[in-house]
């Protein structure tokens, strides 16, 4: 198999689906609308600051309208919940994400609980969960929704084969397993607790990698020709590091010099893409799905709202 074809290139399945979404955005301004979503950032938190900054723009080239409400800091429950319900009662705004994580003194479920279902195009709502789990998806959470666009344009069959996420959190892990079940394969979810992570993923044709955790998924386990999946986003600042992982590619020690770091994922790129039979790559793999995916989640809920 060819680099081109081995690599599932997330980057290039975005691009694809940002035209899409750009053009129901032009059918949507024929009915007259003009889908507008608006992100609340609360803090300085510069990793934050960036993510939003991206959201706007991928706005503005889909012809979408953005907003970013900036609060402070030591914002108190009350002032974000009136922010939450002024953005839920506004006819204008088709979708609503707060930006995580939010600051120790919010119960961040609570605000997620009250952000219009329909407006909730981060699909963290309870009401859209379980809608999720019963096979009835309405608004579905960006980075899974975006995986799974990415594997079927990819051709990777899903139906009747072994699938293993590694991370069971509300934002990847457990929607990802969901969709993933809902599209037939035979799926395992894998945690902190596992007893032994290698032997449950390495019976895996598709493996989803979202720990956390830096190079976590190493050769011995990945099963010869899996499609591996890598969610994971670490920021590596530390040259001996970079060296480390990825050892004689120049181009990623010649990032590292223009940049101060390279970014790596869950998986130890350079050891697992020998065996694996297709897999992405961080940069360029599941980060760029993420937001092509709010974006079409956006226009999703301009619709369904509206009843365009
Ligand atoms: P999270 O909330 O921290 O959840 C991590 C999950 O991994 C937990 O379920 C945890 O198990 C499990 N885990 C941790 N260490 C493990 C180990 N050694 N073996 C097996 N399982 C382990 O993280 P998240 O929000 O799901 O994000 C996961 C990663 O994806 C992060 O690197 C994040 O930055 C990245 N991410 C990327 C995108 C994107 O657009 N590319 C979007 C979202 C997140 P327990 O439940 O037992 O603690």
């Amino acid at each position: 198999m060819s680099q081109n074809t081995k690599i599932l290139s997330g980057a290039d399945t975005a691009a694809e689906i940002r035209a899409e979404v750009a053009a129901d955005v032009e059918r949507l301004a024929s009915h007259g609308v003009t889908p507008k979503l608006v992100v609340v950032l609360v803090g300085d938190d510069p990793a934050s600051k960036v993510y939003v900054g991206s959201k706007a723009r991928a706005s503005a080239k889909v012809g979408m309208v953005s907003e970013t409400i900036e609060l402070a800091a030591d914002v108190t429950q009350e002032a974000l919940e009136a922010t939450v319900d002024r953005l839920n009662a506004d006819p204008e705004v088709d979708g609503i994400l707060i930006q995580l994580p939010l600051p120790l003194q919010i119960d961040a479920a609570a605000i997620l609980d009250r952000v219009d279902p329909l407006k909730d195009v981060d699909g963290f709502h309870p009401s859209n969960v379980g809608l999720l789990l019963q096979g009835r998806p309405r608004l579905v959470p960006c980075t899974p929704a975006g995986i799974m666009e990415l594997l079927r344009r990819s051709g990777v069959p899903l139906e009747g084969r072994r699938a293993v996420v590694v991370g069971r959190s509300d934002i990847v892990g457990k929607p990802m397993a969901a969709l993933l079940l809902h599209q037939h394969a035979t799926v395992t979810i894998c945690h902190s607790r596992t007893a032994d992570l290698a032997s449950e993923t390495r019976r895996a044709e598709i493996l989803v990698a979202a720990a956390g955790r830096r190079a976590l998924i190493g050769p011995e386990h990945v099963a010869e020709g899996a499609v591996v999946v890598d969610v994971g986003i670490h920021r590596v600042t530390d040259r001996a590091e970079v060296e480390q992982l990825y050892p004689g590619d120049e181009k990623r020690i010649a990032t590292f010099e223009r940049r101060g770091a390279v970014i790596t994922g869950d998986v130890d790129f350079a050891r697992v893409e020998p065996k694996a039979g297709r897999i992405t790559p961080v940069p360029g793999g599941v980060g760029p799905l993420t937001i092509a995916m709010l974006m079409s989640n956006t226009a999703r809920a301009a619709r369904l709202r509206r009843e365009v």
